[in-house]
């Protein structure tokens, strides 16, 4: 959050908690201007809203993780800021209530901003982390749901009706937060967890999986069959408005054996499983170098082909970022 430039979110395509109001980079680009390997300079579209000038080029140099050209300018196209914003924290007693309300509030026709979850293990560990007390930590998961509009009588009148959907879809209860104080805290958990887990495991290994959202429970369920199958720890959070699941696979006290040993399969059941289910294997992290060995899983031989023969087109010495995608 801090650190991001816009030249990363544009190679990486990124996309944050409230992409499944506002989508994600890819929404938002509207022309480039970038430099080839060779040193040519090229640029394509601009400030405009439509334009279907040949190939994409915008679209083929986004997201291509600084494969093919390196961005020198981005043109994006900005919106105005809602001016209120609520939270709420919803605690559920099992995961299937959870994601059978994440359906629900779509089938309401309210777009939340955000929507986000976190399982039991999670909110847990970062009590432990943290050292104090995190609400509804003993529920099975929780939702963050968030709403923004202009009209502040709106915004209050789709709370009401997001918190009555949740407590009949089986929610404990419902926190809202509409001061930032109230907000910060409602959050700490969700932003401290990634360093919570590192905190707690020597070795933390994070997947992050995409999912049609429909088949958000089944992939959280099949991860927690995997890990206890192979006994080593999974702790799954992430954007449940949008199908991206972060599969947290941990060492903790796990022998070095085991871990090397067994690692890689679980990744590629957690893989496997996604692609099972239409997803697939990164959602927005990207492949980079470590999932590269495991692109054969999610792109077809002739498509693996293609992005090879992109690749060759825009950069044929191999000379940036070589080794990443392809
Ligand atoms: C803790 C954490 C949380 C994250 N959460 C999210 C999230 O919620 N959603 C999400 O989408 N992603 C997330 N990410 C990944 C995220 O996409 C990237 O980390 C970030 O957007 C990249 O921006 P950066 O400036 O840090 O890029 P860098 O890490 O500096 O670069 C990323 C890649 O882009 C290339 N690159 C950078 N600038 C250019 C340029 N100008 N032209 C061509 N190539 C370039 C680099 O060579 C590199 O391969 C997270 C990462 C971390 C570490």
């Amino acid at each position: 959050m801090d650190s991001c430039s816009i030249g990363g979110n544009f190679a990486e395509n990124a996309g944050g908690p409230q992409a499944v109001k506002y989508g994600i980079t890819r929404h938002y680009v509207t022309g480039i201007e970038a430099v080839l390997p060779s040193g040519e300079i090229i640029t394509y579209g601009g400030k405009l809203v439509k334009n279907v000038t040949g190939y994409d080029l915008l679209h083929i140099l986004l997201g291509s993780e600084g494969t093919l050209a390196i961005v020198t300018k981005i043109i994006v196209k900005l919106i105005p800021l809602p001016k209120h914003r609520i939270d709420l924290l919803v605690p559920f007693p099992s995961f299937q209530d959870a994601a059978d309300t994440v359906m629900k509030i779509f089938q309401s026709r309210i777009t939340p901003s955000v929507l986000e979850f976190m399982d039991k293990a999670g909110v847990k560990s970062c009590e432990a982390f943290l050292g104090k007390e995190l609400p509804f930590s003993d529920a099975e998961a929780q939702l963050i749901v968030g709403l923004d509009g202009n009209s502040e009588e709106l915004l209050e009148a789709e709370c009401e009706i997001i918190g009555e959907l949740c407590l009949e879809a089986g929610a404990d209860d419902v926190l809202v937060a509409d001061t930032q104080f109230a907000k910060d805290s409602l959050w700490e958990a969700r932003r401290e967890l990634l360093e919570t887990l590192k905190a707690i495991s020597e070795q933390v290994e994070v997947e992050d999986v995409v999912v049609p959202r429909a088949k958000i429970p089944e992939m959280i369920r099949a991860t927690v069959e995997i890990s206890e199958e192979s006994g080593i720890p999974i702790v799954n959070w992430g954007h449940a408005g949008d199908g991206n699941i972060h599969v947290a696979i941990m060492k903790k006290d796990i022998s070095d054996e085991k871990w090397e040993a067994e690692l890689e399969g679980v990744i590629e059941k957690v893989f496997q499983k996604a692609i099972e289910l239409g997803g697939s294997i990164t959602g927005e992290h990207g492949i980079g170098y470590l999932k590269r060995k495991q692109m054969p899983m999610a792109v077809g031989q002739t498509e693996l082909e293609l992005m090879r023969r992109i690749k060759a087109a825009f950069d044929p010495d191999g000379i940036l970022n070589p080794g990443k995608i392809v």
